[in-house]
Order: C-alpha cells, then structure tokens, then sequence
C-alpha cells in the first residue's frame, strides 16, 4: 500500500511541483499516471522511492512513514520498490545477465540463486536467449526488457515506471506496457507515468491525472482525457 497524506513539494527555487497531493494506491493495483510535461508525475514517483523528500506532508509505504524512517531503514524500502526510466540507463559494456545480477550485488546471495533469479526474470521479460549479449547490441525495447528484469529481479511489490515507452516505437510500447501489466497479475503494485495516450484508452485501469503538480482527476478503468 502507498498512500500520499497532504503531500506538497516546492524545489528550492520555490517552484511548487505537488500541491497537498492526498493519495491512496492499494496493494497489487496498477495506475497510470497522467498529465502535461511539468505536472509533477516524477517528482510524485521520486518522493515514493525516496529519491527526494516531501516539503509537507508523509508518505507510508506499507508500515514505513517515510517521515519516521531511520537511515538505516532506507536501504530496505528501496528494495521493496523497483523502478524503471524512460532512459535505459544499463551498463553498455556489460551483459544482458550482468546488468540485471548488478542488481542483486547488495545481497550476499550465493552465484547460485543469482543465476536462478536472473535467468527466471529474464525468462519472464522474453530475454532469455540474449541473456549472454552485450546490452548495448540489443535493440531500444529489449533494452527498457531488461530495465525491468532488472527492476523486479528480487521481487519488489511495488514496481514505478516513469515514461517506459517514452524513447520506443508504438509497437514496441505495447509489448513493454503488456509486459508492465503481467507483472501487476503475479502480485506486484506497478505506477506508471506515461503520455502514451492510446495505450491508457485501450489497456483500461486506473488512471490519476496531475496538473501543475496537483490532483485533478482519480478515475476507475479511467482515460487520457475525459
Ligand atoms: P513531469 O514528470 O510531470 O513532467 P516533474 O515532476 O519532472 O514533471 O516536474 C514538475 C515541476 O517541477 C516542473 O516545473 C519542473 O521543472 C520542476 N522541477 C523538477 N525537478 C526540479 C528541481 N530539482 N528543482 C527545481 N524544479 C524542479
């Protein structure tokens, strides 16, 4: 469960990015976050991962008040959250399974139970048989395929994407955000900002609209523009 409680963000140049956002995303629920270039879709997305930090208001991830979590706690809320962006951002000279095992260094797993959780997630992305490629020989789709093996390789239940579709062909954005929406099925809460207007319309779900960083529209099975 996420939930935004009277959220405000204003940068230090004064610029106010969310206005008093009051906010409620349930467990295993997938919504799409909608609006105008500056509407404040990723300063929303950075304050749940903690990237940044809210001006007023808190944000509970489950159990953990971000207000009240201690240092010591973030590494662990950052685990329960996978994100991906709309630039790639993967090591160029490294494998497709090397830029996904990356993820894992933090974990102390044996080589064993990386591989096994690194071939299973690339198994569920459809890169299997690439998995020894070098990352940058793949084309834009496969690449944002393996941001998100590498987003979920350890399960988070909680995946954010920002803009996946944002640098890909239409057809290619259909296969990323049908892939997004697999992930959902098997127990996973997916946040989705995006401008990909005709996926919105056609894979129906929940869709909250921000502008000029408040809240204007929260709406069930919703669409880009009323
Ligand atoms: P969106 O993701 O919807 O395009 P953003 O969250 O990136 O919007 O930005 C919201 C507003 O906050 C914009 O006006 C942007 O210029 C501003 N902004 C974002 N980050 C910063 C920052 N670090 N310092 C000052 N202003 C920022």
């Amino acid at each position: 469960m996420i939930r935004l409680k009277g959220v405000s963000k204003v940068f230090s140049n004064g610029l106010k990015a969310l206005d008093t956002i009051e906010l409620t995303i349930q467990k295993n629920e997938f919504v799409y976050l909608v609006g105008p270039s500056g509407a404040g879709k990723s300063t929303l997305l950075n304050l749940i991962f903690r990237a940044d930090v809210p001006s007023t208001g808190d944000i509970i991830i489950d159990h953990f008040s971000l207000n009240n979590i201690r240092k010591s706690q973030v590494p662990y809320l950052r685990r329960s959250i996978g994100v991906v962006f709309q630039d790639f951002k993967l090591l160029p000279k490294r494998t497709v399974f090397e830029n996904v095992a990356f993820a894992l260094q933090f974990f102390n797993y044996s080589r064993a139970r990386i591989r096994r959780q690194v071939t299973q997630v690339l198994e569920l992305v459809g890169l299997e048989e690439k998995m020894r490629q070098l990352s940058s020989e793949l084309s834009g789709g496969e690449q944002q395929r393996i941001c998100i093996a590498r987003a979920i390789v350890n399960n988070p239940p909680i995946l954010l994407a920002d803009e996946p579709t944002g640098n890909l062909d239409p057809d290619t954005s259909w296969d990323i955000m049908r892939l997004l929406s697999k992930i959902n099925s098997r127990n996973t809460t997916v946040v989705v900002a995006t401008h990909n207007e005709g996926i919105v319309n056609s894979i129906r779900k929940r869709v909250i609209a921000l502008d000029n960083g408040k809240m204007i529209r929260d709406q069930e099975l919703g669409v880009y523009t009323p």
